[in-house]
């Protein structure tokens, strides 16, 4: 095994509890600014949503979040120029709550000293995600980062996988992929003849053939010690 690549939101942080915080406070703004009851404003987001993915499909402008607020002020006929005061409540609120999983950031190291190339391969566009690792304090550890903006399709296409070998300079077999979606990293890595292991820490009866579960990230160095031989 020559390099460990990582899926970044809600595997090396939580997604899910930074993402409640910021979207509650965007519910928030629009029921003060715009008179958007909570329930009215989850409608619209999720049809906002829709839309974006009918145009964009298998794209990173899915996840732009100026867009999606821009469709929503379209939906319901107020000036669009509200929509990048959204974006930066949201992701300012955002970047704030993130954490770091228990033991990331000691893995990480281990890993580095076990001589192995770093990665994260991730479904969101370049500069959120720069930011995100800056912040998380993730970067002396990061050797490579693929985003789905930049290899132009989002996991499970192999491409992005493929992207992720090439960029770690080593053959995908010598890759490992860690993530938390079962479908979307772990196996989409395998089936791209990588080493799938499926993050799962609050662990699950499901799983897949020839996929490794982890719950924590200590259990990662030993199964990679034990892979590395
Ligand atoms: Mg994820």
């Amino acid at each position: 095994m020559k390099s460990v690549i990582f899926d970044l939101d809600n595997t090396l942080y939580s997604y899910d509890r930074a993402h409640e915080k910021a979207y509650a406070e965007l519910q928030r703004f629009v029921e003060r600014e715009l008179r958007l009851a909570p329930a009215e404003f989850n409608r619209l987001h999720a049809e906002a949503h829709r839309i974006l993915k009918r145009r964009c499909g298998n794209n990173a402008a899915v996840h732009n979040r100026l867009i999606r607020y821009q469709i929503i002020l379209e939906l319901i006929g107020k000036p669009i120029f509200i929509a990048p005061e959204m974006a930066n409540l949201y992701w300012h609120t955002f970047l704030g709550a993130m954490e770091l999983e228990p033991d990331a950031v000691q893995t990480l190291q281990t890993l580095r000293t076990m001589g192995l190339r770093i990665g994260i391969g991730t479904n969101m566009t370049a500069d959120c995600q720069f930011e995100k690792l800056r912040l998380l304090g993730l970067t002396p550890y990061v050797d490579f980062l693929v985003t789905s903006e930049e290899a132009a399709v989002e996991k499970p296409d192999a491409r992005l996988f493929a992207l992720c070998a090439e960029k770690s300079g080593a053959a995908p077999g010598e890759c490992c992929f860690v993530g938390d979606s079962l479908e979307k990293d772990a196996l989409a890595a395998k089936n791209a003849g990588m080493t799938g292991i499926w993050y799962c820490p609050g662990g699950s009866d499901r799983g897949a053939e020839g996929i490794r579960v982890i719950r924590g990230f200590s259990e990662l160095t030993a199964l990679l010690q034990t892979l590395c031989g």
